[in-house]
């Protein structure tokens, strides 16, 4: 059976067609730059690769060029649209509302809307690319899958804030997390490779945004983000964990409006404000070249990210495995370097050999005498939720 995926951002859409239960990727591609003249549109198939520009003014556009080229005699992979029996979607923010894979009806695209307002960058374009789904796939089920959800097994000791009761109860401000869909993939490959029957497990995403969670027995119990993306770990562009006096003496004795203090914490921070540079690749490049800011940011990046560790191994009482997944995970060897370096008290030793191997497959880069096993992972959003909207539905 054949399950679309949509990731649909609020300018783009990832999309993959596969096959379950066999978990066969018949074709995967991205359309971004929505609502341009010069919106890019990828697409993939075993004997296919295109990449073209178009002006692609709307999601709905966006996807009638998707099942063009989906139906296309030439490149296409399916006759006809019915055989599409389910679409998945990636959902950010499920608030409080979802805490598994869910069947989409009227009330769930309600909150869906109503989460907008916690995730206001993502929940939108989730939104959008439901609506347009439902048109083009009238036969087939849709289903969310949140990435909020896999954090709801988080104890309220973990997932409250330090803030008035009522703000909890009446406001829902708390921890929701998110990555989950990746957390939850990496960590379950992770039991079933090292054969755990308990375990104990920090998986570290990295990708622009980044995040680490705590994983017992296959359940999440604390996690780096937090109300919203900002939380945790130092990111491409935002900040991470902050004094939030900062916020207020931005405000009260530097001028800021509200409105700069988020650009500035959420657009111009992390390794770009550190350093001018957003991607890790050209933070790496100049650090080799000796840029002090670059060499001290990657120091600092690592550094925050062994503080988690710390706090998880004090808050599992143990650890199994780490991973390491996403972009920066699975391909900065400096970073995971970085990340393992005097770890010994905790059991974790990289080989650093092992760590410089380039590898798509999952792989140890532990020494053999490590207590701790520390995994390199690619992550597979969109594979978890087509996982997870077949197992839903058969
Ligand atoms: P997203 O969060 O948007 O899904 P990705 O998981 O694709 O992001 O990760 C993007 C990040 O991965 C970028 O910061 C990029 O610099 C980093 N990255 C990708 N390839 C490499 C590499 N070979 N070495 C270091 N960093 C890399």
């Amino acid at each position: 059976m054949n399950i679309l995926i949509l990731n649909s951002g609020s300018s783009s859409i990832k999309f993959q067609l596969i096959e379950m239960p066999s978990e066969a990727l018949i074709c995967s591609g991205l359309i971004e730059r929505i609502g341009n003249d010069d919106a890019v549109l990828n697409y993939k198939t075993t004997s296919t690769s295109i990449k073209q520009t178009d002006a692609i003014k709307t999601h709905n556009e966006g996807l009638q060029k998707i099942v063009e080229l989906l139906l296309d005699p030439e490149k296409g992979v399916i006759k006809s649209t019915d055989v599409i029996k389910i679409v998945g979607h990636r959902v950010v923010h499920g608030g409080n509302s979802f805490s598994s894979t869910t069947l989409i009806t009227d009330e769930v695209k309600k909150d869906i809307q109503k989460y907008a307002a916690l995730a206001p960058l993502h929940n939108p374009g989730n939104l959008q690319g439901i609506l347009v789904a439902e048109a083009f796939f009238p036969l087939a089920k849709q289903v969310a899958v949140f990435d909020t959800a896999f954090h709801r097994t988080i104890p309220e000791k973990a997932s409250k804030y330090a803030i008035p009761n009522e703000l909890y109860e009446e406001q829902g401000i708390q921890l929701y997390g998110f990555h989950g869909t990746s957390h939850q993939y990496v960590s379950e490959k992770a039991i079933e490779y090292l054969k755990l029957k308990t375990s104990k497990i920090i998986s570290i995403h990295l990708g622009n945004g980044c995040s680490m969670t705590a994983i017992k027995d296959g359940k999440s119990i604390d996690h780096s983000l937090g109300f919203t993306p900002s939380n945790g770990l130092i990111m491409g562009t935002r900040s991470g964990d902050i004094d939030h006096g900062i916020i207020y003496h931005l405000v009260h004795n530097l001028g800021y409006t509200v409105e700069k203090v988020k650009d500035v914490l959420t657009n111009k921070s992390g390794m770009l404000g550190l350093t001018g540079f957003g991607d890790l690749r050209d933070i790496e490049a100049e650090a080799e070249k000796g840029n002090s800011n670059c060499i001290l940011a990657l120091e600092m990046n690592a550094y925050r990210i062994k503080k988690y560790i710390g706090a998880y191994v004090s808050t599992m009482n143990g650890l199994d495995a780490i991973i390491f997944t996403a972009g920066i995970g699975e391909n900065s060897s400096v970073i995971r370097r970085l990340a393992c370096t005097d770890m010994d008290f905790f059991g974790i030793e990289l080989d650093e050999a092992k760590n410089e191997l380039k590898s798509k497959e999952l792989r140890e880069i532990n020494t053999k005498n490590s207590k701790v096993k520390v995994l390199v992972i690619p992550t597979n959003e969109e594979l978890e939720i087509a996982k997870q909207a077949y197992q839903l539905l058969y």
